[in-house]
């Protein structure tokens, strides 16, 4: 193991050294063996113990600098001058065999840091548990995310609502860098801290902007097209992020901070399931133009060692029809369309008018639809399904191709919100046995898993979920 600490090569007030609390009862609750062969920690499952003494914070992996990073952010639209890490650690970095790059490995929910105002630094088993299934199930989607290499219950409660176990995540990222980074300097008019986080954030993410006429405005462009792109792939899997605050949004363009996020049962654009998001802020069909609003305040952070503000605007402007186009990218092949043509996103748009007027099921439609190729009479999917055939009809594919491309795109299972939450209850009591079957038919999400069926249902009328929390 190789552990590296690029970030405290940072300014000091980037950060603050803190050493984790540690756990009185350290258990190894589920381990990512093939992430971590990846990450160089291959064979470690056969000690569990001391597994769980390092990554339930009760001792440090070797060459580990642990420190909490400075961030600000707009929460809900109002800025926080100062947030940071309150409750997670970056132990350091490790290399990942596969790409050769730098991952960052952090804990979460190992206790106080100078950054906890007035939080405990902990975090309850429900959100470690739901964070694990959602960001490794949108990494078998193929999407941008941060992953979670452990969860381990500490042997303490922490107080929420209720008394709650309390857990920890290991959670590996490209890097921690937000929006929120930018603007903690920004605020501060510290212009020589943004200069060296935007030399950092290049090196790290968009090494191809270091040599153009103007990094921070090609660094830009990057991010802007990453979260275009990243938007666009969380639409067309029905995924609501949640809080898309400017401290959940990461430079590197991977989904980041799995809160109250859901994906959709029924497809409903303005649909919401955070408690906490009362005006449907970050509502499903919202999310485009929070993230430009978003990339608008890393813009205005950029700016203050930038100039050339219309080059700036003209990035933010072009997002938009980025977005579009990315979406109708990740659309067309779900609806078996071998290219994008003029119309198809009329062709979408119908789609959902009629999933939405219907109250269908997003992610089962796709696959039902697929089966309705070969079928004529008048049960499927009304007037749209007559202009989709229309549609295929002009391309050469056959129906058994279109059938095996559509299937190969659309997940039949997803984690859905009442399954997420059964895994959630029972690890509370202390079985593992849902989550770990979950977490099983999640890793092949295109495949019909015939002893699995039931995991494909959306909720019955007793299971519907209407409401998810931050848990924090
Ligand atoms: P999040 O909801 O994860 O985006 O967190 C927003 C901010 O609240 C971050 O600065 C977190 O570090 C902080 N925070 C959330 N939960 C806790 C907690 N239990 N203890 C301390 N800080 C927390
Ligand atoms: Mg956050």
């Amino acid at each position: 193991m190789n552990i590296t600490n690029s970030y405290t090569r940072l300014p000091d007030r980037f950060y603050a050294r803190q050493d984790p609390a540690g756990s009185p009862d350290p258990l190894l609750l589920v381990w990512n063996r093939p992430l971590a062969e990846q990450l160089g920690l291959g064979g470690l499952e056969e000690d569990p113990e001391l597994v769980a003494r390092w990554f339930g914070g009760n001792q440090l992996l070797p060459g580990s600098e642990p420190i909490a990073l400075a961030y600000a952010g707009h929460q809900f639209g109002n800025f926080v001058p100062q947030l940071g890490d309150g409750r997670a650690l970056l132990l350091g970095e490790l290399t990942n065999r596969e790409d050769g790059r730098p991952y960052d490995i952090q804990l979460k929910g190992s206790g106080r840091t100078p950054f906890s105002r007035n939080g405990d630094g902990r975090a309850a088993l429900g959100p470690v548990i739901r964070e694990y299934v959602v960001s490794e199930a949108m990494h078998r989607f193929g999407a941008p995310t941060t992953r979670a290499l452990a969860a381990v219950s500490t042997g303490e409660r922490v107080r929420r609502e209720t008394a709650l176990p309390g857990g920890i995540l290991t959670r590996v990222a490209a890097s921690h860098i937000r929006v929120g980074t930018f603007e903690y300097f920004a605020v501060r008019r510290d212009r020589e801290a943004l200069r060296a986080l935007l030399d950092y954030a290049i090196e790290r993410h968009v090494p191809e902007a270091a040599g153009a006429e103007s990094p921070a405005l090609a660094f830009f462009r990057a991010v802007a097209q990453r979260q275009a792109r990243l938007v666009a792939q969380w639409m067309a899997l029905g995924f609501i992020h949640g809080v898309m605050n400017t401290d959940n949004m990461a430079i590197s363009g991977e989904t980041i901070d799995y809160g109250p996020c859901a994906f959709l049962d029924e497809f409903e654009f303005d649909k919401v399931f955070s408690s906490i998001d009362r005006d449907g802020r970050y509502a499903y069909g919202a999310q485009a133009g929070i993230a430009q609003w978003n990339l608008a305040r890393l813009a205005e952070a950029l700016l203050r060692i930038a100039d050339d503000k219309p080059a700036f605007e003209s990035v933010l402007a072009d997002f938009e029809p980025q977005f579009r186009s990315f979406y109708l990218a990740f659309m067309a092949p779900k609806l078996g369309l071998e290219s994008v043509e003029a119309g198809d996103d009329q062709l979408v748009m119908d789609w959902l008018g009629h999933l939405e007027e219907n109250r269908l099921d997003y992610t089962l439609s796709f696959r039902r639809l697929a089966d309705r190729l070969w079928s004529e009479d008048g049960a499927g999917f009304g007037e749209f399904e007559t202009r989709w055939k229309q549609r295929l009809a002009r391309q050469s594919p056959t129906k058994e191709q279109v059938r095996e491309g559509m299937n190969a795109v659309n997940p039949l299972f997803i984690p859905r919100n009442h399954q997420v939450e059964r895994a959630i209850d029972a690890a509370i009591q202390g079985d593992m046995s849902v989550f770990q079957e979950l977490l099983l038919v999640l890793q092949r999400p295109y495949t019909q898993q015939p002893r699995f069926a039931a995991y494909a249902e959306p909720p019955g009328e007793g299971e519907r979920i209407l409401q998810t929390f931050c848990g924090t």
